[in-house]
């Protein structure tokens, strides 16, 4: 009945310390966990396929089995065995599933683990999600279509995503699928309502969320998986976060991928990423908090300076910075153990854990109070020193308890009258039984005599085959073994009636205080997430100052004025990977005027990529709040980031890297503004010369253009033909990385300067990766010819005589200018009013002959 109830989930069916599995899943499971399979008599003909696993281990065989994509429902008994009657009364009491999971073993801890639902409705999408494990939950809507959502989910990373079953076919769902790697489980539609208080009251549900009906179903159905999942008290999700998509910068699938914030192209390292750079914090709740900020920069310049001032004061108070950094070193997770708490999940070393965390706030809250700026004011304000709490945990719960929660030793000496006098009539027994022992070894001659205890017979007296004779006729044999044998006496029976009553006792007792100390802990939950959040913040401001005075950043000037301005920038990754002092810092000047637009060309390996991610990362790291790798930094505040960067065929979409490459160029064109930020590393290579030359002009133009868009751009090239838009279409600059031609070699200088690059210097760059010199050889041969015949082609067009080795392009050039100037010239002068239509006639038949000599 329960595995009908739950056929979409591996049903973990609890039978003394095991977890069983049946049927097909026990197959399945077997096979997955290479558990064995074993089988079980069940009144049926043929045995029944069975594997299980320890309950006491049963976390990390559920987090394998969540990994590879299943659901796994837990049942439990729910009654006291030795109260039932018959079978004994079983429920699934949870369902795990990736977005589910609260064991803190099988979470990250530096990453959030979101569950996301999602609700279509013609192009707008409503989505809510929520981190079970700390009880952040958000939700707002998204009005851009399907890429829209798919660059929100990209900040988000989600673990799961619910939906409605009867959007199950939107191919949207299969694309998040395959972009992210995500578990998507189909609910029912019905969850889908604007009904949220029907299921919590609790909740506090802002104005903002109650109009956006969209975001309160998809809130709803994710509210309503939640407690079905859960089975337990969603107590700790208190509200519901409403945000709008632009009150952060918007950064896209492809930049968070791109400029490799968190993870590398290659390989999906954290190393050589921007968080592997910036992350100093000490505890795992700020480390989740500074990813969040990455992900979502601000744009509103006072919030921004806010951060700044904070950093700024943290840094330059080198004694308090350390301090509060080591004593932030012995704060735990408070957040995911509040969560804990408020699921019932959390044992004793978890509220030890929590106190020893909270023994720290008063000592942080002490330094806080010396320092200025107004968000460290307001962070000291809102940490609670909760003393109650410590105080509490203090006097009740022992300083190292055991991991289980029922096996008592939790409660301290002194809390409870009873406790200690149920603990002190065990410590007396077992103190009888050791006099006892001593007593009868001297009383019956027998030196080797030995009280035991199993949990079988209880305590007895064991006496090896040598002494059976000397054994008195007051005791009454209990168990024959090899070389021995055990009794009992009336008096040891009684001690143990004693002592195993007390015990029994004890541990209830101990587990029922535990109970009312957590629920008294929970109650204060608010309390603890408040100062949880601003431990957090104030994490990661310390590890901005920290960063900030080990890499040598500056704090940027921030505007709104469109301007960036950067002097000595440097890109924050490649700097620290290279040799200490060998990265040549580079200038970056950009408006919304004169220079919007920097195409910028250089041989290959000169370093630009490296130069424009570097300039979309200061803008970045100003508008998270860090401070930034640069000597002197203006950023006029950038509405959203955009990159193109790379060839990558995207096969598991099915693109080919031309598809993909037109694809985000189309997303730019239609989602940049004037304020934006687009770093675009080559367009048009996937295809001929001449259509791509052509697509990168013409994007070029339409980018800089101030009626369509006129964004800030940095547009790396190989064409150096897109040299020529400078002067011709406005905000438009050039600037070329140099390099030095060392004989056949080049140097690269890194050094980004005004005007275009004269070369593309291919083969040499190609030398220098290894390519064998034959084949170098060959292609400097074949680059000639091909320059030799290029010439000799346009010399046939124009039908000028072929001059053998004579290689001239730039005469062609010449000669195809004065062409066009002699024909501008002829209409100037021309006196329209007095052509005859027939002069007019032979006059365009003129210049269509001059025109034709022209490529
Ligand atoms: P391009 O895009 O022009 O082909 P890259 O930006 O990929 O060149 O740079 C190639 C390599 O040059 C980088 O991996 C980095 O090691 C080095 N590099 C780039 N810029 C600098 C710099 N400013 N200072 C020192 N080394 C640099």
């Amino acid at each position: 009945e329960i595995k009908e109830k739950y056929s979409d989930a591996i049903l973990f069916f609890r039978l003394g310390d095991f977890y069983e599995m049946f049927f097909e899943d026990a197959k399945l499971v077997s096979r997955e966990l290479e558990l064995t399979l074993t089988g079980k008599s069940c009144g049926l003909e043929e045995r029944v396929p069975m594997c299980g696993v320890p309950f006491h281990s049963s976390s990390s065989y559920i987090a394998r089995l969540i990994n590879n994509g299943h659901k796994v429902a837990v049942c439990e008994q729910v009654e006291d065995p030795s109260l039932a009657k018959g079978l004994v009364k079983r429920e699934v009491v949870r369902i795990v599933t990736p977005g589910t999971v609260t064991d803190t073993e099988m979470l990250d801890d530096k990453k959030n683990n979101y569950l996301v639902s999602i609700i279509k409705q013609g192009k707008e999408f409503g989505i809510a999600y929520i981190d079970i494990s700390t009880g952040e939950f958000c939700s707002t809507i998204i009005v851009d279509g399907e890429s829209g959502l798919i660059n929100e989910m990209a900040k988000i990373k989600p673990s799961e995503i619910i939906a409605s079953e009867k959007q199950k076919d939107e191919s949207i769902f299969k694309d998040i699928r395959k972009i992210f790697n995500v578990f998507v489980s189909f609910v029912c539609d019905k969850d889908f309502t604007e009904g949220i208080s029907g299921i919590s009251h609790h909740i506090k549900i802002s104005k903002e969320l109650m109009e956006n009906k969209l975001s309160l179903r998809a809130s709803t159905a994710l509210l309503s998986y939640v407690s079905n999942t859960q089975k337990s008290a969603i107590s700790h999700i208190e509200s519901i976060k409403w945000y709008f998509v632009c009150d952060y910068m918007s950064l896209d699938y492809t930049a968070i991928k791109n400029l490799e914030l968190t993870k590398t192209i290659r390989g999906g390292n954290r190393k050589g990423t921007l968080i592997w750079v910036l992350d100093k914090t000490k505890t795992s709740m700020g480390a989740r908090k500074l990813q969040n900020w990455m992900e979502r920069p601000l744009v509103n310049v006072d919030s921004i300076n806010n951060r700044l001032d904070a950093v700024g004061e943290l840094k330059d108070k080198f004694i308090e910075r350390n301090k509060i950094m080591e004593l932030l070193q012995k704060v735990y997770d408070i957040e995911r153990l509040a969560g804990k708490l408020s699921i019932g999940n959390a044992n004793s070393r978890d509220l030890i854990s929590l106190k020893n965390s909270f023994n720290q706030l008063p000592k942080i809250k002490e330094i806080l109070r010396d320092l200025k700026s107004s968000m460290i004011s307001n962070i000291s304000e809102n940490i609670d020193k909760l003393e109650d709490v410590v105080n509490l945990i203090e006097s009740s719960i022992a300083d190292e308890p055991p991991v289980t929660i029922k096996d008592g030793g939790i409660i301290k000496d002194g809390f409870n009258k009873q406790v200690d006098k149920l603990r002190k009539a065990t410590k007396d027994g077992k103190k009888w039984i050791a006099t006892f022992e001593g007593k009868e070894r001297e009383a019956t001659g027998i030196k080797n005599l030995k009280i035991g205890f199993n949990k079988i017979f209880g305590y007895y007296i064991e006496v090896t085959k040598s002494n059976y004779k000397l054994v008195p006729e007051t005791y009454v044999r209990k168990q024959t073994l090899a070389n021995c044998e055990r009794y009992i006496t009336k008096d040891l029976k009684e001690i143990e009636d004693t002592i195993l009553g007390a015990e029994d006792k004890l541990i209830d007792l101990e587990y029922n205080l535990f109970l009312e100390i957590r629920d008294n802990v929970a109650s204060e939950i608010k309390r603890i997430k408040r100062t949880s959040e601003n431990i957090a913040i104030l994490d990661v401001l310390c590890s901005f100052a920290e960063v900030a005075q080990r890499m040598n950043y500056v704090k940027p000037e921030m505007s709104k004025d469109g301007i960036l301005d950067i002097k000595d920038g440097r890109h924050p990754v490649v700097e620290k990977v290279i040799d200490e002092n060998s990265f040549v810092p580079n200038d970056t000047y950009l408006d919304t005027d004169d220079n919007r637009l920097s195409v910028i060309t250089g041989p290959n390996m000169a370093g630009k990529s490296t130069y424009m991610r570097q300039v979309a990362l200061i803008v970045l790291m100003a508008q998270m709040g860090s401070f930034v790798s640069a000597r002197e930094a203006k950023i006029g505040v950038v509405d959203k980031i955009f990159t193109r960067i790379g060839a990558s065929d995207d096969l598991a979409l099915g693109q080919s890297t031309f598809m993909v490459e037109m694809n985000e160029v189309a997303n730019i064109i239609d989602n940049a503004t004037k304020n934006s930020l687009i770093i675009l590393d080559e367009i048009g290579r996937g295809t001929s010369t001449y259509d791509g030359l052509s697509i990168a002009w013409s994007v070029v133009e339409h980018i800089a253009n101030k009626s369509k868009i006129g964004a800030r751009t940095l547009f790396a090239t190989h064409y150096h033909e897109l040299t020529e838009l400078e002067g011709k279409v406005d905000g438009v600059k050039n600037y070329c990385i140099t390099v030095e031609k060392n004989g056949e070699d080049i140097i690269f200088l890194r050094k980004i300067v005004r005007g275009g690059a004269d070369e593309s210097y291919g083969i040499c760059v190609a030398k220098l990766s290894g390519i064998p010199d034959s084949i170098i050889k060959r292609a400097k041969d074949i680059l000639k010819n091909l320059e030799t015949e290029e010439v000799k082609r346009i010399q046939r067009k124009l039908k000028i005589p072929i001059i053998e080795g004579q290689v001239d392009l730039f005469s062609i050039n010449r000669k195809e200018n004065k062409i066009e100037q002699d024909i501008i010239n002829e209409l100037k002068v021309m006196d329209v009013m007095g052509l005859t239509p027939v002069d007019a006639l032979n006059l365009i038949y003129k210049l269509q002959q001059k025109a034709n000599q022209c490529n």
